[in-house]
């Protein structure tokens, strides 16, 4: 270690907290206790914030009894802002949420942007930390100057989640709410949460709503204007002001900034599957979907994050047909793939529309779009008929249809009850025939099964969530990122790296990637245009530079950023192994409708195990658990007989740069 480092870490030891506010904030909801922490520098610094430390705090408070019921009291339910959040650094807007998820039975957590996270942040808190559960609707408040509270909100239940915000604001003024809809309230497994007011944003993933609601939590209100310190504020002003002209002007944000996440509809193309992936999309279907007529017909402007110069998301109003002077402020790719090509649906304004009645529900669009694909897919085979469904035929791209599920599902009435839950327990409902045509990884869709994109299956299937493809999104091995990939692993890195129809190398594209968005979320800061300029190469913001941005806002030792993300990963991983997860939920669930699933290619996997320090099990390692500073986890595992004991290399001989 040179001694600029060694001088670092030894001002560490007495610096004062920057970036951090250096507070937890424990609400017992059972008990009605409200209590302030202190936040342990150790976690601070061996975990970032947000999703890692998310993840540690987790990991602590179920260690003694990883099986617990999703659905109660004691399954707490996470808020975490990473360092960066609130401070004048660009799109540093990100905060997750983070419990035992009831959709998957595994860790689950969900990231969301927007301006929630940003009043936590000046209200003081880092984290917030809810157990127990009320008896009846509460919401939490948080102001800064005053002591947070618990208050009633038997007026705010069974609302949706735009009519909560108003209801909230016209009491509170000016303040963010993060809060559930009916969905939420009725436990639906795939529940979200919704936050936000001038840019509303969804952690989507996982059920955490479903756990919000369970605790008859249904909103947390927070309002502060206190600033988040940070250690140089010289430099960080700099490297704002790079930033913030590199993603408000570069080209690589600029289809961002104009379609928002729906630059993916031309970008992915005729890859995209129909009618529960049973086909790939026709070129005439696909026409119906033109990123231009969307400008020109739909749009009506964007919004943005605190302090994010490329503002994606859209917004749109319609001005003729059976949805004319409908609108709303969030659209995203996600709506359009799962409530309209697979669904059958074939136009932008009824894609709006599901997605604007999903979003006031607050449920998942993904999980939500895949179940009823499933049950759309058994309906036209005939494994279920309509004295199954409530009456409702459940034809390919019936609008109304899909709609009024939508809110039979948010209430769990009649059939929808099946819908609100995760794909393993539709099929025990529906019979076994219905299996084939589930598709999942540990509980969770939307898995990948592209042989174009290995990387993502990969990624998809190895997620500690289940399958999805934002825990580890693998970008430099999908576009074959050349500068990017050599910069990572060295320049002795096989041709195959670069080509995302080859499994060589993709282990270790997939591993790296996890740590790296675990840093982003971590940090708190947005992938959209870290991603979107790294894969131009316009500029390349990989651990070095994020480290930078760490090191001026916090003050501490850029070095050890990489392995905060190992750590936090490895803390996911043997969470899920306490509760028995191993290679065999790695592997994507459902039929392959003839093709050989990727996850299957020789040595795929067996190389992103051998990258992440795992047995060829899948099994955490005690070599890599220790290297980690985690032989407390390593000793409950090995309790558990959950630790396998395979030699593995140190992170440092894996990389070019730590
Ligand atoms: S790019 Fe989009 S999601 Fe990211 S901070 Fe900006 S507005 Fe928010």
């Amino acid at each position: 270690m040179n001694s600029e480092r060694m001088d670092l870490m030894e001002k560490q030891k007495t610096s004062k907290c920057y970036g951090w506010r250096g507070k937890i904030l424990r609400v017992n909801l059972t008990a009605k206790t409200i209590q302030e922490e202190d936040l342990p520098e150790e976690l601070m610094t061996g975990y970032i914030g947000g999703s890692g430390l998310n993840a540690r705090l987790l990991y602590d408070l179920l260690r003694g009894n990883p099986q617990t019921d999703t659905l109660s009291p004691d399954n707490p339910l996470i808020f975490g802002c990473g360092p960066a959040v609130g401070t004048n650094f660009p799109c540093a807007t990100r905060f997750t949420v983070t419990a035992k998820s009831p959709l998957t039975g595994i860790f689950g957590d969900s990231n969301a942007g927007g301006y929630f996270g940003i009043q936590v942040k000046k209200a003081g808190y880092d984290h917030i930390v809810i157990t127990g559960a009320s008896e009846t609707p509460i919401a939490l408040l948080i102001k800064e100057g005053t002591p947070a509270q618990l208050i009633d909100a038997q007026d705010l239940w069974g609302r949706d989640t735009y009519e909560t915000d108003a209801l909230i604001e016209k009491k509170f003024g000016a303040c963010e709410s993060a809060r559930i809809g009916p969905a939420g309230e009725h436990l639906v497994r795939y529940a979200n949460i919704f936050s936000g007011r001038k840019r509303v944003g969804a952690n989507g993933r996982a059920g955490m709503g479903c756990v919000m609601g369970s605790k008859k939590l249904k909103a947390i209100i927070v309002s502060g204007s206190g600033t988040v310190p940070v250690a140089d504020k010289n430099k960080l002003d700099e490297l704002a002001s790079r930033y913030r002209e590199i993603w408000g002007k570069g080209p690589g944000t600029a289809a961002n900034a104009e379609y928002g996440t729906l630059m993916l509809i031309a970008q992915i193309g005729a890859e995209v599957g129909i009618k529960n992936d049973q086909e790939k999309i026709s070129e005439e279907q696909l026409n119906r979907y033109d990123l231009g007529e969307f400008i020109t017909r739909y749009k009506r402007g964007k919004t943005a994050c605190y302090r994010c110069p490329v503002g994606c998301s859209q917004k749109w109003g319609i001005d003729e047909g059976p949805y004319r002077g409908e609108s709303g402020d969030k659209i995203e790719f996600g709506h359009y793939l799962h409530l309209g090509p697979l669904l059958g649906v074939f136009d932008f304004p009824s894609v709006f529309h599901l997605s604007d009645r999903i979003n006031r529900l607050g449920m998942d669009c993904t999980q939500f779009g895949w179940n009823l694909a499933m049950a759309m897919e058994c309906f036209q085979r005939g494994i279920l008929g309509s004295e199954a469904t409530d009456g409702i035929e459940l034809d390919w791209g019936d609008v109304e249809m899909i709609s009024r599920l939508m809110e039979k599902v948010a209430s769990r009435d009649g059939f929808g009850d099946i819908l609100a839950e995760n794909i393993p327990e539709m099929i025990r409902r529906l019979g076994p025939a219905a299996t084939p045509y589930g598709f999942h990884t540990k509980g969770m869709t939307f898995p990948y099964n592209r042989k174009e994109v290995l990387p993502m299956s990969l990624a998809s299937s190895v997620a500690a969530r289940g399958a999805d493809h934002m825990k580890g999104h693998p970008f430099s091995g999908l576009v074959g990122a050349q500068e990017m990939l050599e910069r990572i692993f060295g320049p002795d890195i096989p041709a195959e790296i670069t080509d995302p129809r080859s499994p060589v190398a993709k282990g270790r594209v997939v591993w790296w990637h996890e740590n790296y968005k675990m840093v982003m979320d971590s940090l708190g800061l947005c992938f959209i245009p870290i991603a979107a300029t790294s894969i131009y190469g316009e500029p390349l913001i990989l651990i070095e530079e994020l480290g930078e941005i760490y090191q001026a806002i916090t003050g501490k030792d850029a070095g050890t950023l990489f392995a905060a993300g190992e750590r936090a990963c490895q803390v996911e991983k043997s969470f899920n192994a306490l509760l028995g997860i191993s290679r065999k939920d790695d592997i994507r669930q459902g039929t392959t409708r003839g093709q050989e699933d990727p996850i299957h290619h020789p040595g795929m996997l067996d190389e992103y195990y051998f990258y992440r320090g795992c047995s060829t099990e899948g099994m955490p390692t005690r070599k890599r658990l220790e290297e980690s500073g985690l032989a407390d986890i390593a000793d409950d595992l090995a309790r558990a007989g959950k630790v396998a004991n395979r030699e593995c290399p140190p992170i440092e001989d894996l990389v070019a740069h730590t």
